[in-house]
């Protein structure tokens, strides 16, 4: 029966060019059924081979089963194909952007207060030329005291209520390496109970010392850092931020300190503001002085436009904000053999408290919330 084959090889190639010409899966499905399904013309064929002449059903069966055979391997090779094409679709179409800001975007929190205005004060020193250095939070008694002029003994060592670290907790090896560090030559020093007292820096001023010894005149440094004194109150913490300032050329005078600090005070508190100093004792520097910066509430008239008394400089006009000075003789003679010769350098010495500053610009009104770590209180300073 030629009309039988024939009509075999016909579907055969029919099905095979819808085969490939499948789009998708589900239309492949489709096409087994209609070529190789129990009511495929092709099933119907080899079904009826039985009546076919006996001459004929060899030809025909063997055929038949060859070209069914044929389209079960092309279904299975496009079904594959298909399959991973698909997945290759979905996975693009699916694909998440990790990238993308979330829906709400996710808040992303910001700098805390005390580090912004921290920051703000280096970036104006850094304006006037100024290098920030850091220093160790835990200070050999020598820089913390005996070189900035508070011998042992001396009342002012009194004055600050100071962490002392127990002298066991410092190791052999880490002692010496102060010692060293503290020659600068790398020469061992002389100990004294003195040198072996460790605390808890009550001031940034130790840097003043260790950078006098690291650099030769002249030198222009801020040391913003974290002090330690045992002291708790609303305008007192046991831990807080000093920026410290330290100049040291020929010919510097208490007028170059005065300008230094009115830039410094328009920077933090505004353009219009005044700088004023009143006479002081620290042991360090000789002469002392507090300054005080001009009210940025009241503009320095001690009361609101409203007739009021202003409550943030209590009515003065004025707010105390660091202390400062020349920096004294005897403390220069601690870094002599480094070029600090009182007969041809002069310096001058200032420091504030970062938490004070903030207090001020932010009327916040207890100092003690700025380590809280409660959100209400830190997103108000976005
Ligand atoms: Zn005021």
């Amino acid at each position: 029966m030629a009309d039988a084959t024939e009509r075999i090889s016909q579907i055969g190639k029919e099905a095979a060019d819808s085969i490939a010409a499948a789009p998708g899966t589900a239309e492949l499905k489709e096409l087994r059924v209609r070529y190789l399904g129990r009511k495929a013309e092709l099933t119907a064929i080899l079904r009826g081979i039985a009546e076919l002449p006996p001459d004929q059903r060899g030809v025909v069966g063997k055929s038949g089963n060859e070209v069914r055979r044929r389209l079960e391997s092309l279904l299975e090779e496009r079904a594959a194909e298909l399959e991973s094409s698909e997945l290759e679709s979905s996975l693009a179409e699916g694909a998440v952007d990790v990238t993308l800001p979330g829906s709400p975007a996710h808040p992303v929190g910001h700098l805390h207060l005390i580090t912004r205005t921290r920051r703000q004060i280096e970036d104006i020193m850094v304006g006037l030329g100024y290098t920030v250095l850091e220093g160790p939070e835990v200070e050999l008694d020598y820089y913390n005291f005996t070189a900035l002029n508070h011998p042992p003994g001396h009342p002012a060592r009194m004055s600050q209520d100071t962490f002392y670290v127990a002298p066991g907790s410092l190791t052999k090896a880490a002692l010496s390496a102060a010692r060293e560090a503290a020659d600068g030559a790398g020469e061992e020093v002389a100990a004294t109970p003195d040198e072996e007292l460790v605390v808890l820096r009550t001031h940034t001023s130790p840097m003043q010392v260790r950078a006098m010894e690291a650099q030769e005149p002249p030198i222009f440094v801020i040391v913003p850092g974290k002090v330690y004194r045992r002291d708790s109150d609303a305008t007192h913490s046991p831990m807080f931020t000093q920026v410290e300032g330290l100049a040291v050329a020929e010919d510097i005078t208490l007028a170059d300190l005065q300008g230094t600090l009115l830039e410094m005070l328009r920077g933090i508190f505004g353009p219009g503001r005044e700088a004023r100093m009143r006479p002081h004792y620290f042991p360090f520097t000789e002469p002392s002085v507090e300054f005080d910066v001009s009210c940025f509430a009241c503009d320095g008239a001690g009361t609101l436009p409203d007739g009021d008394r202003c409550g943030i400089c209590k009515g003065v006009g004025w707010i105390e904000v660091g202390g400062a000075g020349m920096v004294d003789p005897n403390v220069f003679g601690f870094v002599s053999d480094k070029g600090y010769d009182p007969e041809r350098v002069q310096g001058f010495a200032f420091g504030i408290g970062v938490e004070r500053i903030a207090m001020l610009r932010y009327g916040v009104p207890d100092l003690r919330r700025f380590f809280d770590n409660d959100l209400r209180m830190l997103e108000q300073f976005t």
